[in-house]
């Protein structure tokens, strides 16, 4: 799998927006599209890809709200999107395809890999190329997401946090926000320096 990532910080609330492409086909994907679609749309053209779709870890306005930009400027695109979230996305109904755990999205010659992780939101998903794991708000360098929304779910966001610590150790985490002393960093080094993933919850 010949994949390009390319993470963007975005807007004023350290958001990471990223670009994955297949090397081979040059298609690509934006994960949560925020902030400042033009940036993104040139950092696409730059790397001579083509967008082929939109993939949202959740529907938090700062994890999307460039939707309607990115669309405006770039034309319609198909939105990924947990089967929980869609509601969310009413406006953009005739282009979101739905999602559930273990579904596999396909880019180019990529596959990404949903993984849902709720608790932070009850539609969160966790994408998956390759070794590379986009974490939105679940998992951030060194912290994880606020629970304390009215639609969190902490006892699912424990068994969530429990999912990604059973991947493998060499796993490198891409997250959401730039809150950590590292833009990125890998399951085993979050099992090291997270609190959260130190943690031994009881099922
Ligand atoms: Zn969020």
């Amino acid at each position: 799998m010949n994949i390009l990532i390319e993470q963007i910080e975005v807007g004023l609330m350290q958001n990471f927006s990223y670009l994955v492409g297949c090397m081979e086909t040059r298609e690509c994907g934006l994960i949560d599209p925020a902030w400042e679609p033009d940036r993104l749309l040139k950092a696409v053209e730059r790397n001579g890809m083509r967008l082929a779709a939109v993939l949202l870890t959740h529907t938090h306005f700062d994890h999307m709200e460039g939707l309607e930009e990115l669309f405006r400027l770039a034309g319609p695109r198909k939105i990924f999107v947990h089967e929980t979230e869609r509601a969310s996305l009413k406006s953009f109904s005739e282009h979101v395809v739905t999602l559930i755990d273990g579904m596999d999205i396909s880019l180019g010659n990529i596959t990404i890999h949903c993984h849902h992780t709720p608790g932070h939101l009850p539609g969160c998903i966790c994408y998956q190329a390759g070794k590379n794991l986009f974490t939105g708000d679940m998992l951030f360098v060194n912290s994880v997401g606020r629970t304390d929304f009215p639609e969190s779910n902490p006892r699912d966001f424990q068994k969530s946090i429990l999912k990604l610590k059973g991947m493998g150790d060499d796993i490198v985490v891409f997250p959401g926000h730039d809150y950590g002393p590292t833009p990125t960093s890998t399951i085993g080094e979050q099992k090291k320096n997270n609190p959260y993933l130190m943690v031994d919850f009881h099922q």
